[in-house]
Formats: structure tokens, sequence, C-alpha cells
């Protein structure tokens, strides 16, 4: 069976409770039955999110979790705070953690133990810098991330990877598609022996994903949705984007 398309949105450290009337308007997008639709807001409007939607399909997710349970670990937030405020995703390894905060594929690994353990679906990020593409590094670097950051236990149902390449992600730029459906084709090959039944498992793009390319990316094989940044802040854009699954 052919896992169900998503389309996540990453709003990072942008929006305010004022900018969750923008919610009121993605009522009017119509994903095909059997897709979902998630947002991640900064941790803080999680909860007064997913009241605003009410009995709305759309899940709510973190941006990170830390590792630990609970304890002294000051700013941090636990995967179970997470879904106590109403997250059932939380996104790990985005490559603004790994390059802002040093985040190592180890680091990445163990937060998803601990969302899977407060059961949450991980979304794991994954990809290269421009550098390591132009070095024809790509797929030895995505390797190795998979390798490293999905952690035992991981399954097609609490697991979804993201290959969001480094440099398309608030760049305007996207890979060409025969790029995306090479990287992607290896992820499901990669993680057969890692998630179980690897064609269950959801593979997401992102980086620059928009109305305008949506379509022909969510037709490419072994795409199964979007991880969208800028263009999930705007409900029209996100909207379209939904619709385009
Ligand atoms: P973008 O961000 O859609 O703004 O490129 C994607 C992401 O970082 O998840």
């Amino acid at each position: 069976m052919a896992p169900r398309k998503l389309a996540a949105g990453n709003w990072k450290m942008n929006g305010d409770l004022a900018a969750l009337a923008e919610l009121d308007l993605l009522r009017e997008a119509h994903p095909e039955p059997g897709c979902e639709v998630l947002i991640c807001p900064p941790a803080l409007l999680i909860h007064p999110m997913k009241a605003r939607l009410g009995a709305h399909a759309t899940a709510v997710g973190g941006q990170d979790c830390h590792a630990n349970a609970s304890g002294a670990h000051t700013g941090d937030i636990s995967a179970s705070q997470l879904k106590d405020a109403g997250a059932t995703y939380v996104i790990l390894g985005h490559s603004e953690r790994r390059a802002d905060h040093g985040e190592t594929d180890a680091d990445v690994a163990a937060k998803a133990a601990a969302a899977h353990g407060a059961e949450l679906t991980a979304i794991i990020c994954v990809g290269e810098t421009e550098a390591q593409r132009d070095a024809g590094e790509t797929l030895a670097v995505i390797g190795a991330q998979l390798a490293g950051s999905l952690p035992e236990g991981a399954s097609a149902a609490n697991t979804v990877i993201a290959y969001e390449p480094v440099w398309a992600i608030g760049t305007g730029r996207t890979p060409t598609e025969a790029q995306i459906a090479e990287v992607h084709a290896f992820m499901r090959e990669r993680i057969q022996d890692r998630v179980g039944d690897a064609d269950e498992a959801r593979l997401l793009y992102g980086g620059s994903v928009k109305p305008a390319n949506a379509a022909e990316i969510f037709a490419l094989p072994h795409v199964d949705g979007a991880l969208v940044g800028g263009a999930s802040l705007k409900a029209a854009d996100f909207g379209a984007i939904i619709s385009a699954l």
C-alpha cells in the first residue's frame, strides 16, 4: 500500500497568537482523501493552535525536543511535554538545528528515540550542503545521516524522513526532478533494513516548495509529500500545496 501523503508546515521561529487566524483559511484547502496535513509552529503555539483547530483534522507538531524525559535542562522541551500540549509529530535534525546547535546524527537518534517513547511520530531531516553536492557526495552524506539518525525501533509508522538539501532551504532554488527522484529512491532502499516495511514509510521533500512547484514534486516516484517552510506561513500558499497532494 502506498504511504499516506503528508503536507507538513514548518513555521520555524515565526508566528504569534494573532497568526493563528490564518488557520481558519486553511479550512478551505481540500486534501485528497487519505492525505494528512501537519503544522509545526513554535512550541508556545502548539496548545493554542490545537485549540483553534478544534475538530479539524490538521495535526500539530513540534520543531525539536530534548532526548531526556525531564530534568535540569533550562530552555529545553521534552517529547512528552510536546505530546501533552497536543502535538503528535516532532521535526528532528533539521539542518538549522544541526548548524545552529551542533546537533549530530547521534543527538538526532537520541531525540527520535525519546519522541517514539512519547508516542510522537519523528520527522527526521537529512540533506547535503551545496559543497557536498558539488563534490559528488550527496548519496554518501544522506546514507550516513540515515544510518546515524534513525534510532532502534524506528518503523514506517513512527518515523517520517524528510530530504531537505541545505542549499534549497529558503533560497528559492530546488533540485531538478531527477535529483529529487534519485535521492528518494536511494532513501527508500537504504531504510529497508531499518524500518521494516520501507514501502510504507513516508519520504518528504523539503526546500523551497511552493504552489508553483508542489504538484510536479508530489508526482515524483517515492515522494510522499513535503516539508514546507516559508510557504506554510501563508494559508493561501499552504492551502494550494495541500490541494496539490
Ligand atoms: P523552505 O524551508 O520551504 O522555506 O525552503 C523548508 C524547511 O526548512 O523545512
